[in-house]
């Protein structure tokens, strides 16, 4: 980095005055005033002399140039500072992340050693390209070109299919945004493998259990009333890790990103057969509403839809105490969308527990979920199936008082009842 050049000094005042005199001087001599050309003359040659004094300073200070305190500490800190963007520099091109610094319009300002690895951002070449432009034929495009306010995860790096990238977009300062990228192919194939395992384990699970669940039907306690609890208990175990398998098997399928089955879903017929369904599993210990306050329906996957709702169904169910009151509720929302919503008089969830109840087998209470029949699987389920639907699950639960659990939909999945099936 070039130090900053003492100043220069501007052409002196003295030298156009002198100037300026000189051409009176000599139109005084033409007109035949010579005592004014004479008085002319003398004053430029003051002037030329102050001229040419002021230019000897500058040149004595410009060669003899001392620094003084302030100018030195100007130096030091320039080069200290030179040193810390260099260290910084390095430290950014030693990291395994890409980081790309854009201006407003998105022109790439500075990119890291990764980025040109992992983004195929080329040193010369790239810098101030419009980086949607530049990367228009990758995943990452029209994800830049919308804003990229949602972290993509998983998307093939540019002309490197087999590489997974995972994005992210951080804006700071006034409009500058930094896009980062990481490779995260590893962890997207240990992923798979924990797919794999989860689905291959729980298909090898299902036979043996079916001849168990055959065998334990045979078998009569009235037979053997010594066995007839043991027998019993069999059977409510044998249940539970056959409902388990199935749930998992479930959440398989809907994790290995198979295209929706798409159709347009009945509301009315399946609203009925969620509140059949209620009904059988209350046993008359419950109150079960349906208000249906649209006639609109949904295009999906019926089977998919069916299960999440009957989730949240069941749950309501068997978190509410005999004497409660469960209501289904199918509406339109403000914003152009209907909602799907479950409300119950239950147990309500206590509000520390509301973000995790969507992971696998989080449980507030694995001893209730255990005596009502529960797996820890159903509210994973219900949040894969929503994803699918770009839905959104919300949970409202106060205890002692009851929850509500509802699911939107944005008006792309409604479907109105004068709307043909195309
Ligand atoms: P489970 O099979 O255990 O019910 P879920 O994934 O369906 O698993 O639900 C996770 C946990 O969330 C449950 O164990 C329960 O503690 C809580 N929960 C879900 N729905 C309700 C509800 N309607 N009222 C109270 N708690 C609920």
């Amino acid at each position: 980095m070039n130090l900053p050049q003492p100043p220069r000094r501007p052409a002196p005042l003295a030298a156009w005055i002198a100037i300026a005199l000189l051409l009176a001087g000599v139109l005084g001599a033409l007109a035949g005033h010579a005592a004014l050309s004479v008085a002319l003359a003398g004053l430029c040659a003051i002037a030329v002399l102050l001229a040419r004094v002021h230019r000897l300073n500058v040149r004595v200070d410009n060669k003899r140039f001392v620094p003084d305190a302030r100018y030195r500490r100007l130096r030091r800190r320039t080069r200290q500072l030179s040193q810390q963007l260099h260290a910084l520099r390095n430290a950014a091109n030693s990291v395994h992340d890409a980081a790309v610094l854009l201006d407003g319009t998105g022109r790439v300002i500075w990119f890291n050693r990764a980025a040109g690895e992992l983004l195929g951002l080329r040193r010369t070449q790239d810098r101030l390209v419009v980086l949607s432009e530049r990367l228009r034929e990758s995943t990452l495009g029209p994800w830049l070109e919308s804003g990229a306010a949602k972290a993509l995860n998983d998307v093939p790096a540019p002309n490197r299919p087999a590489v997974r990238l995972g994005a992210a977009m951080v804006p700071f300062g006034r409009h500058q945004r930094l896009l980062l990228a990481r490779d995260i192919s590893d962890l997207m194939r240990l992923e798979q493998v924990r797919q794999d395992f989860v689905a291959n384990v729980s298909h090898e699970l299902r036979t043996p259990l079916t001849v168990i669940h055959g065998y334990l039907e045979l078998l009569d306690p009235q037979e053997q009333p010594e066995l007839a609890s043991v027998i019993g208990e069999m059977r409510v175990q044998s249940e539970r890790m056959a409902q388990i398998v199935e749930d998992l098997l479930m959440l398989s399928r809907l994790e290995t990103h198979q295209p929706l089955k798409e159709e347009r879903v009945s509301m009315r017929a399946l609203l009925a057969t969620l509140r059949k369904e209620a009904l059988a599993l209350s046993k008359g210990r419950h109150a079960i509403d349906l208000q249906q306050r649209t006639d609109t329906d949904l295009y999906g996957s019926t089977r998919e839809l069916h299960s999440a709702f009957s989730n949240l169904v069941s749950n309501a169910v068997r978190y509410t105490p005999t004497g409660g009151r469960i209501t289904l509720i199918w509406e339109r929302t403000g914003d152009g969308g209907a909602r799907f919503t479950v409300e119950d008089t239950g147990y309500g969830i206590p509000a520390n527990h509301l973000a995790r109840l969507t992971e696998r087998f989080y449980r507030v209470s694995s001893s209730r979920s255990r005596e009502t029949g529960g797996t820890g699987l159903g509210l994973s389920i219900v949040k894969h199936v929503l994803n699918r639907h770009q839905s959104q699950l919300h949970i409202e639960s106060e205890p002692g008082r009851g929850s509500s659990f509802s699911c939107s939909f944005g008006s792309m999945r409604l479907m109105h009842p004068e709307q043909a099936e195309s």
